[in-house]
């Protein structure tokens, strides 16, 4: 069982069959299962997305200033970090929300050592606003903190089943991968995670697991060490 991990959750995964937006039931039912974790003893810290709010990068943005529309998006994640901590308190869960982008009145402001001692303490943090800086992906934030707090491994839920040699949904041939290396995913541009995320783990050497998120108690199975999804090492 790994003892402290980093849960990549991607905004799309608080929306619910819209895709857009937050849905109250699948927030309620994602942070179950985080809950559930925390139950086992692990340190969970959740890495959130902000993608079913703005995305910098997205059509909607078009003309934007890319810095502007950045900070939109890094200011969605803070909107689903409220979401998730309250319900998991909801599930009796202490959390705590530390963003990269100092907002004290709301959430606390990123500090490692702080970070630690959360979860040492035994409350489930999430870390909101990326990593601070426009031009950058949640994705990149996850492998990061991970590296930071010592995390002994990051989990990334997706749509899918794992890493697939072509998207799944579009290429009948597309063959899953159980196990992949760093170098195989960067150098076939596999649309995994963004691959400044990949190359940090990669440079760091710190284990990725991606799975399918929309799979009731596949994170438990993960971090109980099944064979769920994609082992991505060195
Ligand atoms: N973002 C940013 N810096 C960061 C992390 C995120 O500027 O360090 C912005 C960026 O515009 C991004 C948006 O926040 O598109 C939402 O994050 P992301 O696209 O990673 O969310 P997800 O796809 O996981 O829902």
């Amino acid at each position: 069982m790994y003892k402290r991990i980093v849960l990549k959750l991607s905004g799309e995964a608080l929306a619910g069959e819209r895709g857009f937006g937050l849905n109250a039931e699948k927030v309620i039912e994602t942070t179950a299962e985080i809950a559930e974790l925390h139950a086992l003893g692990v340190e969970v810290a959740v890495v959130v997305g902000g993608g079913n709010i703005f995305r910098g990068v997205a059509e909607h943005a078009k003309g934007m200033d890319r810095v502007s529309a950045d900070n939109m998006g890094m200011l969605a994640t803070i909107i689903n970090a409220i979401a998730l901590q309250d319900a998991l308190e909801q599930h009796d869960v202490q959390c705590r929300v530390m963003t990269a982008v100092f907002m004290n009145q709301i959430a606390e402001p990123y500090i490692r050592r702080r970070a630690v001692r959360h979860l040492e303490k035994g409350r489930v943090v999430v870390f909101a606003a990326g990593i601070g800086n426009p031009f950058f992906s949640t994705d990149t934030a996850a492998s990061l903190r991970a590296m930071e707090i010592k995390a002994d491994v990051l989990l990334k839920g997706t749509k899918v089943d794992g890493v697939y040699s072509a998207d799944p949904n579009l290429d009948a041939t597309a063959v899953k991968y159980d196990q992949i290396t760093y170098m195989e995913i960067l150098g076939k541009g596999l649309k995994v995670m963004d691959l400044t995320a990949v190359s940090l783990c990669k440079d760091n050497n710190l284990p990725m697991v991606i799975f399918n998120m929309n799979q009731p108690g596949n994170i438990k199975r993960v971090v109980m060490g099944e064979k769920v999804g994609s082992l991505v090492t060195a």
